[in-house]
């Protein structure tokens, strides 16, 4: 067990990792940050700081020394250096970061463990692709498999004329058919390294371009119904993985059960409600994982919640939002304003 007192090293300087090391602050933890970024979100809240590339594994060794243990708020860390940290240092390990942060090789884990994605082929040339929309045909979307997020390296794919006038970027895609779904919606769950598993409700998230926008809990009926069949997954895939800490699965619900999307082996921003929504945060749930603290209570401690994401220009309008005292605002710090950056949120709990 690492106690209280004792220092987290974070790898990645953004917002997740600012909460984390709010949460751990709480339980009477420093916190240090280790991003290639110089101005680190994270790294503001925290004791520590170190400014190094992914690659640099004598910053890493160093960083590794001065903390008891570590863990990641981004999953596009690359694996290889890692191996500087050292045995065991890592929670949750490098397994899961390899298979999240592929999404060919999330999807082929899922279904090995008998989940279903959304039909889907790996494309490498542009004759994988004219293969692919043959046998999954259109709509569909053309996703690379590694960097992507909040919308960003993917391509709608309407006809198999749209596929011919592409310009394919050089790097592996994957190429899945479009799901026509009643509703999205996320599995989130702490896992001990004693293999006790905690899970929130799963809040039912709207995506406006890509982008989470608005998550609710509890979701509607349609989600409800497909909730346990997700959960069983996700246990599936975190005890598989033998992940500790945090772990988020996302879903589409649909006439024939939930389909997997993707996975990310953290915190997610669909579970930020859970702050003031949960008896036990994730935030705060992903450090009593890491360090071998007891679970705390995933109750809900109201009727329901709401989380609006502030993407870009919204975070202007905090003056509005806290002239409702019922809003709890949460201004991630970000020195630029960008269109489609999330900057903070907003949380209500439905009493
Ligand atoms: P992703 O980055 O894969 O989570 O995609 C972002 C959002 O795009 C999802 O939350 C969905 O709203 C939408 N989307 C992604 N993949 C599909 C798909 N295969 N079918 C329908 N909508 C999708």
């Amino acid at each position: 067990m690492i106690a209280p007192g004792e220092t987290i090293g974070i790898l990645g300087g953004g917002q997740l990792g600012r909460m984390i090391a709010l949460a751990a602050a709480n339980l009477g933890y420093r916190c240090h940050v280790y991003a290639p970024e110089a101005d680190s979100i994270a790294a503001d809240v925290c004791a520590g700081f170190t400014c190094a590339g992914w690659y640099d594994a004598e910053a890493l060794a160093a960083f590794a020394k001065a903390c008891a243990v570590v863990t990641y708020e981004f999953e596009n860390v690359p694996v290889a250096p890692l191996a500087a940290l050292g045995d065991g240092a890592l929670h949750p390990g490098t397994r899961s970061l390899e298979v999240a942060q592929d999404r060919a090789a999330e999807k082929s884990f899922v279904e090995a463990l008998g989940g279903r994605p959304a039909p889907w082929a790996k494309v490498d040339s542009a004759a994988d692709l004219a293969a692919a929309i043959a046998r999954i045909g259109t709509p569909g979307i053309l996703k690379t498999r590694r960097d992507g997020y909040d919308g960003k390296g993917q391509w709608r794919i309407m006809t198999p004329e749209d596929a011919a006038g592409l310009d394919l970027p050089q790097v592996p895609l994957v190429y899945e058919g479009f799901v026509r779904f009643d509703a999205e919606f996320s599995v989130i769950l702490a896992r001990g390294a004693d293999g006790d598993v905690r899970f929130w409700d799963s809040a039912q998230n709207a995506h406006k371009a890509g982008i989470l926008s608005q998550s609710v809990v509890p979701a509607g009926d349609a989600v409800q119904a497909q909730v346990d069949a997700a959960r069983a997954l996700a246990k599936q895939v975190a005890d598989a993985l033998g992940h500790v800490g945090v772990l988020t699965l996302e879903f589409f619900a649909t006439a024939d059960g939930p389909v997997f999307n993707e996975m990310a082996p953290r915190v997610h921003n669909s579970g930020h409600w859970t702050i003031e929504g949960a008896l036990t945060s994730q935030f705060e749930n992903h450090v009593r994982a890491i360090c071998g603290l007891p679970l705390g209570s995933t109750e809900l401690c109201a009727a329901g919640v709401v989380m609006d994401n502030l993407i870009g220009d919204e975070a202007h309008d905090w003056p509005a939002i806290l002239s409702d005292p019922a809003n709890h605002l949460h201004l991630y710090g970000k020195a630029a304003v960008r269109p489609g950056r999330k900057m903070g949120h907003v949380t209500r709990l439905v009493l």
